[in-house]
This record gives structure tokens, sequence and C-alpha cells, in this order.
């Protein structure tokens, strides 16, 4: 695997880039977190509507947007991650990040992970690892309901 900047920039991270999804705030949020990462500059919103299916039932998200600025990887990192956590739990959504976080980490992919692995490339460049985790700390701080701004410096990566 070699640190070549054309294996980071995938076509699926160009593609969010370009055309980021669910971007914006969302006027029926009931969650809101911000994240950042002052090693690149990088900001991140996330907003979220939960509603519980039933009583006593685990929040599922019902729509989710994401509002920031930064660089590619964490503009896109966040579009992608708001494409595919709608409709879970938050123990789906950690389920999901422990995977994420292991494909930014290691460059594995689990088999069942498509778009996800599109970030594989930046394992080989390890600060660029917190660009990519930036919205999902910011969307799991919001399912928890923690509004205190989560900060990449609070995190190991
Ligand atoms: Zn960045």
């Amino acid at each position: 695997m070699s640190g070549d900047l054309s294996e980071l920039y995938q076509q699926v991270i160009l593609d969010h880039n370009k055309r980021p999804r669910n971007r914006g705030r969302l006027p029926t949020a009931n969650r809101v977190a911000h994240g950042d990462n002052p090693s690149c500059g990088d900001q991140c919103s996330v907003y979220l509507r939960v509603v519980a299916d039933a009583p006593g039932q685990p929040d599922r998200i019902a729509e989710i947007s994401f509002d920031g600025s930064g660089c590619a990887i964490s503009q896109a990192s966040a579009s992608l991650m708001t494409t595919q956590v709608k409709g879970k739990t938050g123990a789906e959504v950690e389920a999901m990040f422990k995977d994420f976080h292991r494909i930014v980490t290691t460059g594995e992919a689990p088999e069942e992970i498509s778009d996800l692995a599109a970030f594989a490339g930046v394992h080989t460049f390890p600060a660029r690892i917190k660009c990519a985790t930036l919205g999902w700390h910011a969307a799991l701080n919001a399912l928890k309901g923690d509004p205190t701004p989560t900060t990449t410096e609070t995190h190991a990566d």
C-alpha cells in the first residue's frame, strides 16, 4: 500500500466533497453536537432528529444533517456518515463507527462495508484520521445528548 494521494482521494470521497449530502442546519433537530479538529482546522456540526419507536425503546435517527468547513476528507466523511446512519440507533451507530475506525486506522474493511471503505487510504496518512472521524464523533455525541463541543484533542483519534 503506497501513500499515493490519488488512492486517498477516491471517487466516493471526491463525489461527497463536490456534492455533500444532507448539508445545512436541520430545522426539526432535537439534538445537535459540534466537532472541532484544531490539528487541521476542520469544523463539523451534526443535527439529529431522534425518535423512539415506542416508549422505552432506544432512540433512532429519523433525520440528520451536518454543517461545517474544513478539508475534503472531513467534509466528505461527514457527508457519507449522514447517508449511512439514518434510521439507526445509537448502538448501531457505535458499531458502524467501530468498523469505520478500523478502516481508517488499519486500511482493513469488513466485507459488508461498501462506501465507508473508500476511506481505507486514510490509514497511510495518520494525521488525517482525525479528519475522517470528526463527523462521527459529533454524531455520537449528539446521540448521547451531550451538548459539550467535542474536540479531537480529547480523543485518541
Ligand atoms: Zn482535515
